[in-house]
């Protein structure tokens, strides 16, 4: 019988930690992405502590996630007077085996390909190579279409093909051809991250704000010797569809865009305003959501 080999579409954080367990395993796998190089994008993402442990069992370290972000302490609800609501400990301080880690997306995601390319090498990701559509052959198993960059075709074929295609999935289109289209998920956020002083317990998820606007902020680095760190946040309005102009998933965006939306959020303990005017670079994403299967 001949080895199994799994085809997977997406190089994102699924495609690429499905890999590693395959690789672990010992199942043959290639992933194919669409993008011609992968790039560290995004802010800021919370690694739960379910998630943390199947890295660890993947065989990173917490010395290369220190690296990539910083476990998370406390979660905590804040009104827009400053007042406190709720808050409750996380990761290994709410008494898990596992820490929850604030990381950086884009890192995660370069650690997650360069392990992958390390252990399984770098023909375990074909870059540049879009599935556009599949096949289920009769005697078992599947092929599958690939796009290449330079505008050729070729056509794998596999064990299994598995979807980790993201939010626009093509292989889910062609599985579930009825699905209603993406839907507008009531907000628009705007992300950023500026360098500033943790604050609460020095590694709090803050949520601040109310149901029109709120901001989270995060840090996803340890402090540096004078107490900065990398603070990710999100500043979010509710917009219903008809309110809600034409978004493009990471669009650069300016801070007049919506710095208005917390003027005077200042407090003795966090000054919103110069958070906001502290960013390097902002980013205008849309709240989208998919219904499931
Ligand atoms: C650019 C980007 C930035 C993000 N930033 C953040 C963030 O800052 N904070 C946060 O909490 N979440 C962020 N997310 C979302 C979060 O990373 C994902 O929702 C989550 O990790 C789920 O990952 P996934 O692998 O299922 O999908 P995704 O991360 O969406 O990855 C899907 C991958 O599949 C590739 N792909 C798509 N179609 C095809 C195809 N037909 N053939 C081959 N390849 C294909 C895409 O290029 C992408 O690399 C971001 C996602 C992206 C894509």
């Amino acid at each position: 019988m001949t080895q199994p080999h799994i085809l997977i579409a997406g190089g994102g954080i699924g495609g690429l930690a499905l890999a590693l367990s395959l690789h672990q395993l010992g199942v043959r796998c290639t992933v194919y992405e669409q993008v011609r190089a992968l790039k560290p994008l995004g802010v800021g993402i919370n690694i739960q502590p379910n998630a943390v442990r199947e890295l660890f069992d993947l065989g990173l370290t917490p010395a290369q996630l220190d690296k990539i972000g910083v476990p998370a302490r406390e979660w905590a609800l804040v009104g827009q007077k400053g007042q406190e609501i709720y808050a409750e400990p996380r990761g290994t301080d709410a008494g898990y085996r596992w820490p929850q880690y604030a990381a950086h997306r884009g890192q995660l995601h370069m650690l997650l390909y360069q392990t992958l390319v390390d252990r399984a090498g770098p023909e375990a990701v074909q870059l540049g190579a879009k599935i556009s559509g599949y096949s289920i052959l009769p005697e078992g198993g599947v092929t599958a279409t690939i796009n290449h960059t330079d505008g050729s075709h070729s056509i794998v074929e596999g064990t299994l093909l598995i979807g980790a295609d993201g939010i626009h999935s093509a292989v889910r289109a062609q599985m579930h051809p009825h699905q209603p289209p993406i839907h507008w998920g009531g907000a628009l956020m705007w992300r950023g991250t500026s360098r500033a002083k943790p604050v609460r317990t020095g590694s709090s998820f803050v949520g601040l704000g109310d149901h029109r606007q709120r901001m989270v902020i995060y840090p996803i680095s340890a402090p540096d010797a004078d107490g900065f760190a990398t603070i990710n946040w999100i500043a979010e309005v509710t917009l219903d569809e008809t309110e809600a102009r034409k978004s493009g998933w990471y669009k650069p965006a300016q801070l007049s865009d919506f710095a208005h939306h917390f003027d005077g959020w200042t407090y003795d303990w966090l000054d919103v305003p110069a958070l906001l005017r502290g960013a390097s670079e902002i980013y205008e994403n849309p709240m989208i959501d998919r219904d499931p299967v």
